[in-house]
């Protein structure tokens, strides 16, 4: 980290630039907080200073000379303080009742947001020293600062919370929702076997169309989990790379894809290059990815299409691509299709159930194996989905070598 030495004998709009630097470099509480208070107390004669954040009515953190905040200062004592500010418009240089401290002077400086004290700048006089009119304009300055670094900090820490509290919610619904799924999805297949009396041909039929609403149900679940795991901002999550064979992930992918009920003419092929390499990959987010992406090719082909499922070396890459002949996608629509929980609303789709956040996904676990995904399509045609995944760096294991 860069240290900033800010000191008052230098000119003022010099001092004002370096205090925006400050400011500027990294907005955290951390790194600006002591500097500026040094610079008041330097600028002011005071004896020491520090400064206090609220959460109101409660203490949040003290920053600066530590030491100095009297101990016995109890949630009373603050709410008074906090009061008194708010009767004290700008600065008070009155010694401040009821604080027992050897100070003779404090100088307090409320940094206020919409009538609320949020925090406070306080210096600790020796004596009661009248403050210049200059001083009093670079400390106003200073509280500016002090404002816009409390209020930055303030809301990166109620985002964090309300991130962590949306992950903690998505786990655990979407971990309860499960158990019911496994039950329903087991007892489902019992009657599909006759196992428990032989069923007639409308049962079957009905039983089928049970199992299929539970196994997109389960994909739908599984998505949400996964979203929890990202950075709705960035789709950020943590990596888990293992070696990877794509061709066999991507031909169990194909194998195991049950075509529903209402799709049985459906074809589904798959072709691989032969000189595909095994890679450092996140096997478990791409196979969740490409699912999303054959998903998705069945999901929006009428029945009696075709799907492609291709595994090809491109250059210095490998590109796994979906082909579909199915309903396609405008050009307007394409351009926002990888966001988070966007869908498209269609007459061909009204019966489609999803969550939008499958292609979501996708675009996120390509940008995070150093590779990009993006989709080409034209309405009434079809449509072609690719991860592209580059051949270089962290996607290749130990010494295999450059790509060709
Ligand atoms: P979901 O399928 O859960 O709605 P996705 O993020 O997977 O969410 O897809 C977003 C939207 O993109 C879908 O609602 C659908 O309208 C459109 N879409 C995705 N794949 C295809 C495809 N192969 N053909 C036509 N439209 C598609």
């Amino acid at each position: 980290m860069t240290e900033f030495h800010i000191t008052a004998d230098q000119g003022e709009a010099a001092l004002m630039r370096d205090i925006l630097r400050l400011i500027a470099h990294e907005p955290t509480l951390e790194h600006v907080v002591s500097p500026l208070v040094e610079l008041a107390v330097d600028i002011t004669d005071a004896e020491a200073g520090f400064y206090l954040v609220f959460e109101s009515p409660r203490l949040l953190r003290v920053a600066g000379d530590h030491d100095l905040f009297p101990e016995d200062w109890s949630d009373e004592s603050l709410k008074e303080l906090v009061n008194k500010l708010e009767e004290e418009l700008y600065v008070s240089a009155n010694v401040f009742e009821p604080f027992n401290t050897r100070y003779q002077g404090w100088l307090l400086m409320p940094v206020r947001m919409r009538n609320n004290t949020i925090s406070v700048l306080c210096l600790l006089f020796e004596s009661t020293t009248a403050l210049s009119d200059e001083a009093i304009e670079i400390l106003s300055a200073l509280v500016d600062g002090l404002r816009i670094v409390t209020v930055t900090a303030r809301n990166m820490a109620r985002q964090e919370t309300s991130l962590r509290n949306q992950n903690e919610f998505v786990r655990i619904v979407s971990h309860d929702l499960r158990t019911p799924l496994t039950s329903i999805q087991g007892f489902a297949s019992m009657l599909e076997t006759d196992m428990m009396g032989e069923l007639n041909e409308k049962q079957h039929h009905f039983v089928d169309k049970i199992l299929a609403g539970v196994a997109q149900m389960t994909s739908l679940v599984d998505n949400i989990q996964d979203a929890g795991r990202f950075d709705p901002e960035t789709g950020f999550y943590e990596m888990e790379r293992i070696p990877t064979d794509l061709v066999e992930l991507v031909r169990r992918i194909v194998d195991s894809n049950l075509l529903p009920a209402e799709k049985q003419e459906l074809t589904v092929v798959m072709t691989a290059d032969d000189d595909i390499p095994i890679l450092n990959l996140d096997s478990v987010m791409l196979e969740r990815s490409i699912t999303n992406l054959v998903d998705n090719a069945i999901k929006y082909t009428p029945n009696g299409g075709k799907i492609e499922v291709k595994v090809r070396h491109a250059g210095g890459a490998v590109v796994i691509s979906v082909s579909d002949n199915g309903y396609g996608i405008s050009p307007e629509h394409q351009k926002n299709l990888f966001q988070r929980h966007y869908r498209i609303r269609r007459r061909e789709h009204r019966r489609v159930r999803g969550s939008g956040l499958g292609l979501f996904i996708v675009r996120s676990v390509a940008l995070q194996h150093q590779g990009d995904a993006w989709v080409e399509s034209e309405e009434g045609k079809g449509s072609i989905f690719s991860i592209l995944l580059p051949l270089s760096d962290d996607n290749i294991i130990g010494d295999q070598g450059a790509p060709v």
